[in-house]
């Protein structure tokens, strides 16, 4: 029997995510999560998810990224499903930043690490955490293929146009700044799915795809392939976010330095961590900031505006950068459950063929689904993300290819 299963990782700087597929039929055998590696209070939480058993959960002492792989590795054998496994073919991790030289997945050698390292610069927060945890997955299973898989992979079809910035192109290139956008993987797999949703094949058709969690990120997708994203040198640019500010005039920097007092850090954590939805007004869920504005709450309301006013603005930008749309998709945490967002965010758009049909936004459901009225131009859809799917499955068609 060959091996079919893989392991997805996604490693943060104190957090391990992870969830184990089979891919002879794309089924989740277990999933779960490390938090707070290093602390007093780690914590992990494991689901198995084919013998229908409960999740387990259990605190302590985890110290480091190797530590926790072996706890989820023994979490794991519990049924079955340890890194030990044969059926194992091979563990996808996710990693933040590609740079240019990375366009699809890659299986990681001495060579791809050294070149995920010397893009730490541009990834100071990602990268460092994400090859840790390959590192520690490779010393675990030294003999299986560990493959990485990039967030900005997708983008690098961008055109020059939409990639650089309009300024020095010699201190750009120096610095290597230029847009490389984020969220790929999440962005590759919904306009993919959009196109099946509409019985069509990606080559045909021209989609737009709102990613909105907590972090958020639109891009504008041309016969599969992406033609330009909100998100540039690092998560920071575009849409409004949970805690980010998205788009804003560079000057505000200077402006805050020079006459705010402020240092580069503090500026740093204030439009990455206090901005956003959280800075206009307190709350980054939306969930939360829905019934605010539904009880009168004002400062909720002008978040919300303001929320909308952007989305609203790379709508109509990556209709223009398209010419012809044939979906619009809604995916992520705000995407696929929030019904308000998606009707205000096409309001007032039906000359350009947009329009949400009322009963059919407000279903909730699981599933890919069209919510635009039948006749409609352009279909707007809401089709839910699943990254580590997608994962598992680029990874899992190299190393076939490979074999
Ligand atoms: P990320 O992966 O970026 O952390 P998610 O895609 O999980 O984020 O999205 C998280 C966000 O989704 C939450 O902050 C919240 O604003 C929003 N969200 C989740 N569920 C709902 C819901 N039922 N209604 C409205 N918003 C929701």
């Amino acid at each position: 029997m060959s091996a079919t299963r893989v392991l997805v990782l996604n490693s943060g700087s104190s957090s391990v995510k992870y969830q184990l597929l089979d891919m002879a039929d794309g089924g989740r055998l277990a999933m779960g999560l490390v938090e707070r590696i290093g602390e007093e209070t780690s914590r992990l939480k494991h689901t198995p998810l084919v013998t229908g058993g409960e999740s387990r959960e259990w605190s302590g002492t985890i110290a480091d990224h190797e530590a926790a792989l072996q706890a989820v590795s023994e979490e794991l054998a519990k049924d079955g499903l340890g890194l030990d496994s044969p059926e194992l073919a091979a563990i996808g991790h996710r990693v933040v930043h590609g740079g240019q030289a990375f366009t699809e997945p890659t299986v990681v050698d001495g060579a791809v690490l050294a070149e995920i390292e010397r893009l730490i610069p541009v990834a100071p927060l990602h990268n460092p955490a994400n090859l840790t945890g390959i590192r520690t997955a490779m010393a675990l299973r030294p003999d299986l293929p560990q493959v990485a898989v990039f967030d900005t992979a997708f983008h690098t079809t961008m055109p020059e146009s939409a990639a650089r910035y309009a300024i020095d192109v010699k201190t750009a290139d120096e610095h290597r700044i230029r847009r490389y956008g984020f969220h790929g993987t999440s962005h590759a797999y919904v306009s993919r799915a959009t196109a099946e949703l509409l019985g069509r094949a990606p080559e045909e058709v021209n989609v737009i795809v709102l990613h909105l969690g907590n972090g958020a990120s639109a891009s504008a997708v041309r016969g599969g392939r992406c033609v330009d994203t909100s998100m540039g040198l690092t998560p920071l640019e575009g849409l409004v976010m949970g805690t980010r500010s998205g788009d804003l005039d560079p000057a505000v920097i200077f402006h805050l330095a020079r006459v705010g007092g402020m240092s580069i850090a503090e500026i740093d954590t204030l439009l990455n961590k206090k901005s956003g939805l959280v800075g206009l007004c307190g709350d980054n869920d939306m969930r939360e900031i829905r019934r605010r504005v539904d009880e009168g709450d004002e400062a909720a309301r002008l978040a919300f505006d303001i929320y909308i006013h952007r989305l609203k603005k790379y709508i109509g930008a990556y209709y223009a950068v398209l010419g012809t749309v044939d979906a619009i998709a809604f995916t992520a945490g705000v995407g696929e459950n929030a019904a308000p967002v998606r009707e205000a965010a096409v309001a007032g758009l039906e000359t350009l063929g947009l329009a949400v049909d009322g009963a059919l936004n407000a279903v909730r459901s699981d599933e890919p689904r069209l919510i635009s009225p039948a006749d409609a131009r352009v279909k707007v859809a809401v089709v839910p993300t699943d990254e580590e799917l997608e994962i598992a499955t680029q990874t899992y068609a190299l190393v076939k290819k490979i074999d």
